[in-house]
């Protein structure tokens, strides 16, 4: 379905970025694919996805601007870096408030606006972002992260309108919790901020948010992301798909 479309997703080397890099390359994309880790895993994803890799920190925009100089057009840009911090408003380091707005938030401006001239020489394009059931509604301990959703959410708005008659359509995917190292490494931060056990922050926080009781997984998300990118989701565009588990339905 997607044969000769080229396809970056940010913050693929792991989570739900790879999910989405995996399904899009199993419809046939030239996957281009960025994150951190270890790089001889990385080398082991691109053999298995047939993907390249660029390793721009999207905390410096001059890295950002030289991985959409290398990469050059793209059919299909998926914002999905993110990182998260847990801790209350008083306690918050200002540091980490710049960073998670950085990367959750302006990073996908700055792609985006790189991006947009290759997408409307074509007439198509399809921009997703990874925002969260943070981007409607919120939860205490979690300032920046919250506020940069919720932007994100309104910046994909935004950009909807002014690229809906050149064919690239603008969406949100807001999953609830879902089991990625992102969730896993807040527990202990939670547990600190709560007073909690593990156990406690699973269940009482977590999966509390959830009426189904259950995470959803990196392949829920990538199969939305799969139906945006194809043509017959083409109307759909300035959207906000919640993927929560009903969470935002309460
Ligand atoms: P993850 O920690 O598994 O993956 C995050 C990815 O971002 C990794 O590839 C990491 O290397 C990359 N990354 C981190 N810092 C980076 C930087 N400075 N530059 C470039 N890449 C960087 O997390 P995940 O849960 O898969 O999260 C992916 C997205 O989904 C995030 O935007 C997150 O906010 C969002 N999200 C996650 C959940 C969840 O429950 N896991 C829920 C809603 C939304």
């Amino acid at each position: 379905m997607l044969k000769n479309r080229r396809a970056l997703i940010t913050g693929s080397t792991s989570g739900i970025g790879l999910a989405i890099a995996r399904a899009l390359a199993a419809e046939g994309a030239e996957v281009i694919i960025n994150g951190l880790g270890d790089q001889g895993q990385i080398a082991t994803l691109c053999e298995e996805l047939g993907a390249t890799y660029n390793g721009a920190n999207l905390l410096d925009t001059g890295a950002i601007a030289a991985m959409m100089d290398a990469v050059g057009p793209v059919d299909i840009l998926v914002n999905n870096a993110g990182m998260q911090h847990v801790a209350p408003v008083e306690e918050f380091p200002a540091e980490k408030w710049d960073a998670i707005l950085a990367l959750n938030l302006s990073a996908a401006f700055h792609t985006t606006r790189a991006a947009v001239p290759g997408m409307k020489a074509k007439g198509w394009g399809r921009i997703i972002n990874t925002a969260s059931a943070h981007s409607q509604v919120a939860s205490p301990f979690k300032s920046a992260y919250v506020a940069a959703k919720h932007g994100l959410a309104g910046f994909t708005k935004t950009i909807a309108l002014e690229l809906a008659t050149h064919g690239i359509t603008v969406n949100c995917i807001s999953p609830g919790y879902v089991w990625t190292p992102l969730v896993e490494n807040q527990i202990p931060d939670t547990m600190a901020a709560r007073g909690m056990t593990r156990e406690q922050v699973m269940n009482d926080i977590l999966l509390a948010k959830q009426p189904t009781k259950q995470f959803i997984t990196p392949e829920d998300v990538a199969a939305m992301a799969v139906f945006l990118c194809s043509d017959a989701a083409r109307g759909i565009t300035g959207a906000n798909y919640a993927i929560d588990g009903g969470w935002t339905a309460e």
